[in-house]
């Protein structure tokens, strides 16, 4: 009994010290612009760690398969050829022998090696202060780094101008964050990781559980359709063109963005999405003389267009509505 008084005494103070926070927050954040610089600043933090997350997941997440591939064939299926058991025994070993996540080991320079310190480490100023190169061996760093930073920031900024001060600003923040390390890990990899298109699903039911975006049946019956929608689009594509067209992270990524706000945005987000492919991913292949076979990842446009639908869903909606009567009276004219 005494643990569980002291228990209940802990949630007490913890829900008291929340309040307190909330309050004081609110009064020195209730002025948009102080909001608008703190969010800014606290987004190119954020940025920082984003680049951390970008490169790091997806090679933690193949050394994870990789483990795995290699537990099960040495279990199951044994190779006959010692150089074989080597391999798969090595792949095991590599796992086990070093830590690597987020946070372990630190940050070194992939040409030298040379740990990267606090004081290098600073969202945008290190790279002009170390004008885009490595401290130890001069070799320039990549101008992806700074970009992710700022790019972090400026979006942070303007869903703290959009929503002010509130709940609805905390879950935007997670929802455009997350979009963006998703985005960035589908162009380098072809990949949407599912640990974070199901927590970003989970999230938005869970946003709209309080009714934060839209209602709690609109957003559970998003994630229904914005699942099969594309499930749907790919199978056709299967049965007609005998290859696979687009992955299942694509679903489960639509399957999100319908669940943070509702069915009705679904068609809206799938028009979004394929103007900017069809625009983009034609540019790309006249500028970068790709061949049409190459994959083009979608999770990006995906992400682009239910970014903007969060928070402008009302003025695309009168923009797409103006267009559709200008093209109407203008076919009806000629
Ligand atoms: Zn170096």
């Amino acid at each position: 009994m005494i643990i569980i008084e002291y228990f209940v005494n802990i949630v007490i103070a913890l829900i008291s010290a929340v309040n307190a926070l909330n309050v004081v927050m609110s009064h020195f954040l209730s002025d948009s612009t102080t909001l608008v610089i703190v969010i800014g600043i606290f987004g190119l933090l954020i940025g920082s760690f984003l680049n951390v997350v970008i490169y790091r997941y997806p090679i933690m997440m193949k050394r994870d398969w990789q483990a795995d591939f290699a537990e099960y064939t040495l279990e199951k299926f044994p190779p006959a050829e010692p150089i074989c058991i080597n391999y798969l025994q090595g792949l095991l070993a590599a796992k086990k022998a070093e830590v690597f996540n987020l946070v372990t080991p630190r940050s070194r320079c992939p040409h030298c090696g040379h740990l990267i310190s606090a004081l290098e480490n600073i969202p945008v100023i290190s790279y002009l202060w170390q004008r885009a190169r490595c401290r130890a061996c001069q070799q320039p760093i990549s101008i992806r780094y700074p970009l992710v930073e700022i790019g972090s920031a400026l979006l942070a900024g303007f869903v703290a101008l959009h929503f002010g001060y509130g709940a609805a600003l905390l879950a935007a923040l997670i929802f455009t964050w997350l979009l963006l390390a998703m985005s960035l890990i589908d162009v380098d990899h072809q990949l949407l990781p599912d640990e974070m298109t199901l927590l970003l699903l989970w999230l938005g039911i869970f946003c709209n559980y309080f009714g934060l975006f839209t209602s709690l049946q609109l957003s559970v019956l998003g994630a229904i359709f914005g699942y099969l929608s594309l499930w749907t689009v790919a199978l056709l594509f299967k049965w007609l063109f005998g290859k696979e067209g687009m992955g299942h992270g694509d679903f489960k990524l639509l399957a999100a963005l319908g669940a943070w706000m509702g069915w009705e945005a679904l068609p809206m987000i799938i028009l979004l999405s394929s103007l900017v492919g069809a625009i983009l991913g034609t540019a790309m292949l006249l500028v970068q003389g790709r061949d049409k076979n190459t994959p083009i990842p979608y999770g990006p446009y995906l992400a682009c267009a239910g970014w903007a639908n969060l928070l402008w869903s009302n003025q695309i909606m009168r923009a797409y509505q103006e267009i559709i009567g200008w093209l109407s009276t203008y076919l009806t004219m000629s």
